[in-house]
């Protein structure tokens, strides 16, 4: 790829993500599970970016959602209703009410008071909420805590006795049609045992709910699947797919998975002029235009993400990247090696497409980096470069 010209053309800092590599990686999960049914929903929060979504749309991918606003890009980027899970520990009675009257496949609860709410609200609109039902197999991801999410400390999904209990009472409900199982035991997982560990555990209820007639339709494995940023070994698609399904022991049902990272982390970089070098004592800083608004990863999760200088230079020497953002937490990479740099070189922040723009933020009034998509060799702006009049739009006629 042209960084070079990407930067001169669109101007930096930059999101860019390759089409064509997105395709790949959906292509390539969607074939583990070939000769089974299968559903892969893409997890729209990893990179919510419409063009992306409309891309992923045309593949055949579904969506897996986790607020309204999110169901409202999937339909907006031309997903099929029927291919659109509704997940999320909180959701409020407006979004519910716009997910029953959108048709889409499920609502995923994940608490006793939701399927309650659900309730109500299907009986109100005189409709059946398709659902599924969090499991939290109380499995450990051996990922980081902040992304780990199947263990009975995490605030997330049900456990196995609740959600029994809740799939009874779905069951004899007029309004609730029990459909889905599901469970989501963290991120970034390179070691996927812990996802198969969890089938076993959840397959085995879906035995149980068969003898209760409840017909569950569809498995969902959710996302999780790692990506290699540093030295991780990539995960075995195929080993991962053949322990799914021999988790689920013959049993008869449509297998959905909700890669985010996966599909997209790889498939984007963030472009940043360098803004100058500094020393503090011995201590080399490169200061670029990009922050820690636009990629909160290295800050949040003390993430690596690899830098590459664009160009030829020999002179390494190790350094810091660093934002212009008052906060020491504004870093990009530590302790690195690279090039001097002077006033204009430009860095390229390697797997930046999942969880980078879309946990962007407006921090410092810095307006956020445009995106750009390029497939089969051309370029396109898929999202304009923000401007100081959006960021105050929302204040300017409140002002007296
Ligand atoms: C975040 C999330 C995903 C996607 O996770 P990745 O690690 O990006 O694959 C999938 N399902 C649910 C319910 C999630 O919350």
């Amino acid at each position: 790829m042209d960084y070079r010209n990407l930067a001169k053309k669109y101007g930096t800092p930059l999101y860019v993500y390759d089409f064509n590599h997105i395709s790949t990686q959906y292509t390539q999960l969607k074939s583990a599970f070939s000769g089974r049914k299968s559903l892969v929903c893409y997890a729209v929060k990893a990179n919510s970016n419409l063009s992306v979504l409309k891309h992923l749309a045309n593949l055949g991918a579904g969506f897996d959602c986790v607020s309204i606003g999110e169901v409202k890009r999937a339909l907006m980027a031309g997903a099929k209703p029927y291919q659109i899970i509704f997940s999320g520990v909180g959701k409020s009675d407006d979004e519910i009410k716009i997910a029953l009257q959108s048709e889409i496949l499920m609502i995923n609860l994940e608490s006793e008071a939701e399927l309650d709410r659900v309730e109500a609200i299907a009986k109100e609109l005189n409709k059946t909420a398709r659902i599924s039902i969090r499991i939290n197999p109380d499995v450990d991801a051996k990922t980081h805590p902040y992304i780990s999410t199947g263990l009975n400390e995490n605030k997330f999904g049900v456990d196995i006795v609740t959600a029994k209990k809740m799939y009874l009472k779905a069951k004899n409900s007029a309004h609730i049609e029990p459909v889905g199982v599901h469970f989501h035991i963290g991120s970034q997982l390179t070691d996927t045992q812990p996802i198969i560990d969890a089938a076993k555990i959840v397959s085995k209820i879906l035995s149980e709910l068969k003898s209760l007639e409840i017909d569950i339709k569809f498995f969902d494995i959710g996302g999780g699947v790692g990506i290699t940023y540093q030295d991780e070994e990539a995960v075995n698609l195929y080993n991962y797919a053949q322990g799914i399904l021999a988790a689920l022991n013959g049993q008869d049902v449509t297998i959905v998975c909700e890669p985010g990272r996966f599909i997209v982390g790889n498939s984007g970089v963030l472009i940043t002029s360098v803004l100058y070098e500094k020393f503090n004592k011995n201590k080399r800083f490169v200061v670029v235009d990009a922050a820690m608004n636009d990629l909160i990863r290295p800050s949040l999760y003390d993430a690596h993400h690899g830098v590459e200088f664009v160009g030829e230079n020999e002179q390494n020497s190790t350094c810091d990247i660093v934002g212009p953002i008052c906060e020491s937490g504004d870093f990009l990479a530590k302790n690195i090696w690279l090039p001097t740099c002077k006033s204009g070189d430009l860095l390229v922040v390697k797997s930046a497409g999942a969880y980078g723009f879309s946990m962007s933020s407006n921090y410092n009034t810095r307006v956020r980096a445009a995106e750009v998509g390029v497939e089969d060799g051309k370029d396109r702006l898929i999202r304009r470069r923000e401007t100081f009049e959006d960021l105050v739009a929302f204040e300017t006629e409140f002002l007296k």
